[in-house]
């Protein structure tokens, strides 16, 4: 497979596949040796490592606060902006060591989530479905 150059990947989600971030993650470890240490145990470990770093940007902010920071605060917003994408960075790896699809991972968590909140029945609302009993 053909190396992808960081800087040729396009810039807008319009034009960016899966693929192709999928690729600098499997480079940017490869061309380190850092296979090693990017197993599954490790990369679900960072990737709650990263969110967490990503709520600590929130933690103590006003919804006044967060809102006017997300719409006018270049400085925050370019640090969310860091940590969501080290949370799908290390997904992205997560996916390539386990060769998990990750379209077809959402597509079908998204169908089950159709069914399980239909529309009609919680548009505007939400309440956890009743689960059945467990035996
Ligand atoms: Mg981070």
């Amino acid at each position: 497979m053909a190396d992808t150059n960081p800087e040729q990947v396009q810039s807008h989600d319009d034009h960016t596949t899966l693929a192709q971030l999928r690729d600098l993650m499997r480079q940017f470890v490869t061309q380190r040796a850092w296979d090693k240490f990017h197993q599954p145990k490790n990369l679900a470990a960072s990737v709650s490592i990263e969110a967490a770093e990503l709520l600590e940007l929130f933690q103590w902010l006003t919804p006044e606060e967060t809102a006017r920071r997300c719409k006018e605060d270049p400085t925050f917003r370019q640090a969310v902006q860091e940590e969501m994408a080290d949370v799908l960075m290390y997904l992205f790896s997560m996916a390539n060591v386990m060769d998990i699809d990750i379209a077809r991972a959402v597509a079908d968590k998204m169908r089950r989530n159709v069914a399980k909140y239909p529309a009609d029945k919680y548009y505007g609302w939400y309440e956890r479905p009743q689960s059945p009993p467990s035996v």
